[in-house]
């Protein structure tokens, strides 16, 4: 029988907490230099520039990158061949509660939408499962800023509205979203599903790395236009104005009722903070 030790799943995700709240992945840190380099508002630049430096700084004193530590999403897949003899999300929920609590990270999520209790320990985690063939259990995590979270949105378009529906749905967002999103942007887009499935098409998209391409024609289209539309909107960096108001935009797409057309925009900000492990299963 193979499985994974409780005990790894809970270090692994606590590590991943700790590590991915204060680095940015070399690719976003890339793609900002590359952004400086070619915006062309003097202020842009500037806010472009004190971002890059202050993943820097966060990196050398090894603090958070951003004071809002955010509300951890995970995305497990679960390979077919392994067995669990202990609760996985209650694991995960101790990796989460251990790294933000032996890294002193700020806890930021409350018992209740109304009662705002702080729960004390940043749990509990979204998760979301998917099974895979296999051995392994892989671990897509991201510590999720709330300022980008608030300005993401949902609507049910109508077939009719098509493409250009959805463009003006997603430029409306952003606009609407100005600076509070903390942009520069990676744009999550999910079109199709229904109402709960688009927002996690939505949440999905913003997981991917930022410089791979949708093998979906449509999609990468898509992807291309609104970059660009996007870009032209003159938010800019923390909104000040400018031509990197997104970094990325990542649209993914499923099946859906002939008389639907579900339209999700989840927003990350720059701060990107994502991490992955990959566990293979060993015999119990
Ligand atoms: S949206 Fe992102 S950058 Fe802005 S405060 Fe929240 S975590 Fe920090």
């Amino acid at each position: 029988m193979l499985t994974i030790e409780r005990e790894r799943v809970v270090n692994n995700v606590k590590e991943m907490i700790i590590d991915s709240t204060k680095t940015l992945d070399k690719s976003i840190v890339d793609s900002l230099f590359l952004a400086r380099e070619n915006e062309v508002n003097p202020l842009a630049k500037s806010v472009l520039g004190k971002i890059i430096e202050n993943q820097e700084i966060a990196k050398e004193e090894d603090i958070p990158l951003c004071q809002d530590t955010g509300l951890v999403v995970c995305f497990v897949e679960v390979g077919r061949d392994l067995h669990f003899d202990y609760d996985l999300s209650e694991a995960i929920n101790e990796g989460v509660s251990k790294g933000y609590t032996d890294g002193f990270l700020r806890k930021s999520i409350v018992r209740h939408p109304l009662n705002r209790i702080n729960t004390e320990d940043n749990t509990p985690a979204v998760i979301h499962y998917q099974f895979i063939p296999g051995k392994q259990l892989i671990i897509h995590l991201a510590p999720k800023g709330g300022g980008s979270e608030n300005m993401s949105t949902l609507k049910m378009l109508s077939p009719a509205d098509g493409k250009a529906g959805i463009i003006d749905f997603v430029l409306k967002t952003i606009r609407e979203g100005g600076g509070k999103p903390c942009p520069p942007l990676i744009v999550g887009i999910g079109i199709g599903g229904n109402f709960e499935y688009v927002a996690e098409l939505a949440k999905k998209a913003i997981f991917r790395p930022i410089d791979d391409v949708s093998p979906i024609k449509e999609n990468r289209l898509l992807e291309e236009e609104l970059l660009e539309k996007i870009n032209a909107l003159d938010v800019g960096p923390m909104g000040l104005g400018g031509k990197t108001t997104a970094l990325a935009v990542k649209v993914n797409s499923a099946p859906c009722h002939i008389a639907s057309l579900p339209v999700a925009v989840n927003l990350q900000c720059h701060s990107a903070r994502k991490s992955e492990v990959i566990l293979i299963g060993t015999q119990a």
